[in-house]
C-alpha cells in the first residue's frame, strides 16, 4: 500500500492516490487539470479507468468538479450521505462551484458513507469519521494502525477549513476538531497545502487552539 499527492495544481484539492488492492481517489480536485492528473496517474502506470472508487471528503467544486471524468472512465464515487444528493443533482450553490467560475456535472454516487463505516481497500480499511464545520457532511478517514488521518478541509497542516461558507458551522468545526484529537495521528493528508507523515498530531492540537 502506497500514498501519494498527485494533484493540488491551481484552484484544486489535494488529491491522493492510494495503491491497494482497490486504486483509490481522495478527492478529485476541479477536474481542470485532469490532463496533469492523468499524466501524474501514468507515472505510476495507472490509467482513470483503473480507478475503482473515489471518496470525496465533502461536496466543494474544487473536490468534486473532476468527480465526472473518473466516473465516465468507470470509477465508483462515494460521500457522506449528507451531500450525495448535492452530487447527484449537480448543485451549483452549496458545493460554490459558482465561485470557481464553473458548473458542477451530475454524478453517479455509488456510496453514500456515514459516521464509523469502514471503507476496505485491501491492505488499508479506512473508517469514516463525520467531521462537519467547513460543510454539513464533511468527513475525515482514518486508520488507526498505521496512524493515517485524511483530513479534508476540516484541519490543514497549519490551519483549518473556513466556516463562513454554506452549511459552515464553527462550533461543529470545534467540536470536530476536539473529536479528531482524541483519535491517534501520525500523518495527517489534508484537503490543501503539505502533509505530514509524523506529528500529525499536532497539526490537530494547534487547530483548536486557533478556533477556541
Ligand atoms: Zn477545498
Ligand atoms: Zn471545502
Amino acid at each position: 500500500m502506497k500514498i501519494h499527492q498527485i494533484g493540488g495544481l491551481g484552484p484544486d484539492s489535494n488529491i491522493y492516490l492510494i495503491i491497494d488492492e482497490i486504486i483509490t481517489l481522495i478527492d478529485a480536485g476541479t477536474g481542470q487539470n485532469f490532463k496533469n492528473v492523468k499524466h501524474n496517474l501514468s507515472k505510476f502506470n495507472l490509467k482513470p479507468s483503473d480507478v475503482g472508487l473515489l471518496i470525496n471528503t465533502h461536496c466543494h467544486f474544487d473536490h468534486t468538479g473532476g468527480d465526472w471524468d473518473f466516473v465516465a472512465a468507470g470509477c465508483e464515487v462515494a460521500i457522506h450521505e449528507f451531500e450525495a444528493g448535492l452530487l447527484r443533482d449537480g448543485e451549483q450553490t452549496i458545493t460554490m462551484a459558482g465561485s470557481f467560475g464553473r458548473r458542477l456535472e451530475p454524478v453517479e454516487v455509488a456510496r453514500e458513507l456515514r459516521e464509523g463505516d469502514r471503507v476496505k481497500l485491501g491492505e488499508l480499511t479506512l473508517q469514516v469519521v463525520h467531521t462537519p464545520g467547513h460543510t454539513q457532511g464533511s468527513i475525515s478517514l482514518y486508520e488507526h494502525k498505521r496512524g493515517i488521518l485524511f483530513s479534508g478541509d476540516t484541519v490543514f497542516c497549519d490551519g483549518v477549513g473556513r466556516t463562513d461558507l454554506p452549511t459552515s458551522n464553527a462550533k461543529a468545526l470545534a467540536r470536530s476538531l476536539r473529536k479528531l484529537s482524541a483519535l491517534d495521528v501520525e500523518s495527517l493528508y489534508p484537503g490543501h497545502g503539505p502533509f505530514v507523515e509524523r506529528g500529525g498530531h499536532r497539526c490537530i492540537l494547534e487547530a483548536i487552539g486557533l478556533v477556541s
